[in-house]
C-alpha cells in the first residue's frame, strides 16, 4: 500500500526563539537551518523578517537549501491595503519562495486584540493570502487560538482557515496557541476540520501547556492533519512547543505510523537525531535532558541487576526501540544496585576483557558499594566507572602526580573603587622526572584550578589540548554521619566524545579536584597517551 506522505514543518528559529533565555544569533540561525535541512525537514520557519534586525538580515539574502525555508508574519492591518502595508511588504521582500501569515480565528481576540469586525479580518486573510500567490510564494495560514476560538464559534474559526485555503494557501495551520487543549479536543475539532477543508491542506501547531503537544500532534494527524509543526527538543515559549525530536522517532519507528506514512527524513537521518538534538543544547549552551525520550543518555538506560542481564540476552524485553536507530546507546547502570550482569555489560561495552568469573569482578562491585554508601554515583559518571575498573585490573598508567595544589580566593577592591574577586590556582606536577609549576587565574576557585591543572602536563599536554569542560554540578548530600559534596564533571573533546566524572569530599575544591583529575586522566586513557 502507498503511504501517504506527512510534513514536517520546524519553527524552532521563530516559535523556539520565543523561549526564555533565548536568542540566537545570525550565524546560530544559519547553522540550525541547515542542520534541519539535513535532517530532512520539509519547511524551515527561521524568523519574522522586520521584526528584528537578526531575522530581517537573515531573510535579505537567499540560503539555497533543500527545505522550503520560510519567513513568518501578519496578515494585513485592518483598515489598510494589501499594497500599502510595511509589515507585508518586508514579509514579501524576504528571499524566500514559502511565506507563512498569522491572524486571528477566535472572535474574542479580532473584537478585543484587534479592535476589528470578524468579516474585517476574514477580509485581511483573503488579501494577503492572495497578494503572497500573486507574487508567486507558497503559502501557509497560522490560525492564532484555532481551538479555543473554534470551541467558541465554530464557524468563524472554520471560515478563516477556509478563506486561505479558498485564495490557494497551501496549507491552514490549526494552533493551539495557549497550549491548553486535549488530545481528545483536538481529534474532534481536527476532524471536523478535514470534513470541510482537505487534511492535506491542514496543519497542526501544538504547545505543551498541558505536557501534551506531541500526543495533541499525534491526534491532530489521527483526525486528518496532514503537517506537523513543532521544534527541535520542544524549544518555545512558556512550556515549549510540541517537540519534533520526539515526534520524528515516533513517525518512524512506531508501526501505526511507520506503515501509514512518509516522511522526508531517512533511517541514515533518523541515526543521527542525538546528534542533532545535543548540537542544539551546545549551541545553546545548556546541559541536555538526560531523561529525553529516544535521545536522552537515560533513554535507554537500566539499573537494576535483574532488567540487565535479560536486555544482555534480548535486548527487546526492556527498550521499546532499537537504541542505535536514533543514534543512542543503551546503557547498563552501574550501582549499588546492580549485579554482576551490569558490571560485566558495562566493562563489555567499554572495552574491558573480562572473564566473568574473575574474582576481581566481584572486587569491583564491592568497590563501587563502599563508595556509593560514601556518596559517588557511579551511573552518572561513566568515565570515573570505568577508571575505576581499569584501576582494579591493573590498565591504568601512571602518567603524572600532582604533589601539591594551593587555590586561594581573593576578595579586594580594585583601582577602579569596585569590588572585586579574583581565584588564582598553583599546581605542582610531576610527570616523570620534571617538575612543572603551573599558576593561573580563574572566574571561580574551580576554574583557576582547572586552567592551571591543564596548563602545563609536559610531554602529556598534546594529548589533552582538546579537552573542554562542558558542565559542572554539584550537590551536598549527608553521606554517613557528615555532609558531604559531590561533584559531576561533563567534559568533551576534539572527537565530540562526551564523559562524566565524579568526585566527593567534606571539601567542594577537594571534590571538585578528583573530578577534574579523572577527566584528565580518563582523555589520556583515551586518546591512548604512553605512560
Ligand atoms: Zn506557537
Amino acid at each position: 500500500m502507498a503511504r501517504e506522505r506527512l510534513y514536517l514543518f520546524d519553527t524552532t528559529l521563530r516559535d523556539g526563539a520565543q523561549t526564555n533565555g533565548v536568542d540566537f544569533t545570525l550565524a546560530d540561525k544559519i547553522t540550525i537551518a541547515g542542520m534541519l535541512d539535513q535532517l530532512g525537514i520539509d519547511y524551515i520557519e527561521a524568523g519574522y523578517p522586520g521584526a528584528n534586525p537578526t531575522d530581517t538580515s537573515f531573510f535579505a539574502e537567499r540560503h539555497p537549501m533543500r527545505a522550503k525555508l520560510t519567513a513568518f508574519g501578519m496578515t494585513r492591518r485592518p483598515g489598510r491595503s494589501a499594497s500599502n502595508d510595511p509589515g507585508l511588504a518586508a514579509l514579501l521582500a524576504a528571499e524566500v519562495d514559502t511565506i507563512c501569515f498569522v491572524a486571528k480565528s477566535w472572535d474574542y481576540h479580532v473584537r478585543v486584540a484587534l479592535e476589528t469586525t470578524e468579516e474585517e479580518n476574514l477580509a485581511s486573510i483573503r488579501d494577503s493570502v492572495r497578494m503572497a500567490k500573486a507574487k508567486g510564494r507558497e503559502v501557509l495560514l497560522d490560525c492564532e487560538h484555532f481551538f479555543d476560538g473554534y470551541k467558541a464559534k465554530p464557524a468563524f474559526a472554520l471560515a478563516c482557515a477556509k478563506a486561505a485555503y479558498d485564495e490557494g494557501a497551501r496549507w491552514a495551520v490549526l494552533c493551539d496557541t495557549n497550549g491548553g487543549t486535549l488530545p481528545h479536543e483536538i481529534e474532534r475539532i481536527v476532524g471536523e476540520v478535514c470534513a470541510k477543508i482537505p487534511g492535506d491542506h491542514v496543519g497542526i501547531h501544538a504547545h505543551n501547556d498541558t505536557e501534551q503537544a506531541v500526543a495533541n500532534t499525534f491526534a491532530a494527524v489521527r483526525a486528518g492533519a496532514r503537517q506537523v509543526q513543532g521544534t527541535l527538543n520542544g524549544l518555545g515559549e512558556r512550556c515549549g512547543n510540541a517537540n519534533l525530536v520526539s515526534i520524528i522517532p515516533t513517525l518512524k519507528l512506531k508501526s501505526d505510523y511507520a506503515e501509514k506514512f512518509e516522511i522526508g527524513v531517512s533511517d541514515a537521518a533518523l541515526s543521527h537525531l542525538v546528534r542533532v538534538s545535543h548540537a542544539l543544547d551546545e549551541l545553546l549552551n545548556r546541559a541536555a535532558n538526560r531523561h529525553a525520550p529516544y535521545v536522552g543518555e537515560s533513554a535507554f538506560a537500566t539499573k537494576a541487576g535483574i532488567h540487565a542481564s535479560a536486555i544482555m540476552k534480548e535486548p527487546a524485553t526492556y527498550e521499546h526501540v532499537a537504541p542505535e536507530r536514533v543514534g543512542n546507546k543503551r546503557k547498563l547502570l552501574v550501582s549499588d544496585q546492580s549485579g554482576r550482569s551490569n558490571v560485566l555489560a558495562e566493562l563489555d561495552r567499554v572495552g574491558i576483557a573480562v572473564d566473568k568469573d574473575d574474582p576481581r569482578v566481584a572486587r569491583l562491585l564491592d568497590e563501587v558499594k563502599e563508595r556509593e554508601a560514601i556518596g559517588y554515583a557511579y551511573e552518572a559518571a561513566d568515565a570515573s566507572f570505568e577508571l575505576l575498573a581499569r584501576r582494579l585490573l591493573g590498565k591504568v598508567p601512571h602518567y603524572f602526580d600532582v604533589e601539591k595544589f594551593d587555590v586561594n580566593v581573593e576578595h579586594r577592591i580594585n583601582a577602579k573603587g569596585e569590588r572585586i574577586t579574583v581565584s588564582q590556582a598553583v599546581v605542582r606536577v610531576k610527570v616523570g622526572d620534571e617538575v612543572l609549576i603551573s599558576v593561573a587565574e580563574g572566574i571561580g576557585p574551580v576554574n583557576a584550578l582547572d586552567l592551571a591543572l591543564r596548563k602545563d602536563l609536559g610531554k602529556y599536554q598534546t594529548f589533552i589540548t582538546g579537552l573542554e569542560l562542558t558542565d559542572y554540578r554539584v550537590r551536598i548530600l549527608n553521606a554517613g554521619t557528615q555532609a558531604v559534596t559531590r561533584v559531576l564533571i561533563e567534559s568533551k573533546d576534539e572527537t565530540g566524545d562526551h564523559w562524566t566524572t565524579i568526585g566527593v569530599s567534606a571539601n567542594i575544591i577537594d571534590a571538585s579536584f578528583q573530578a577534574l583529575m579523572d577527566s584528565i586522566i580518563y582523555k589520556l586513557v583515551k586518546s591512548g597517551a604512553p605512560a
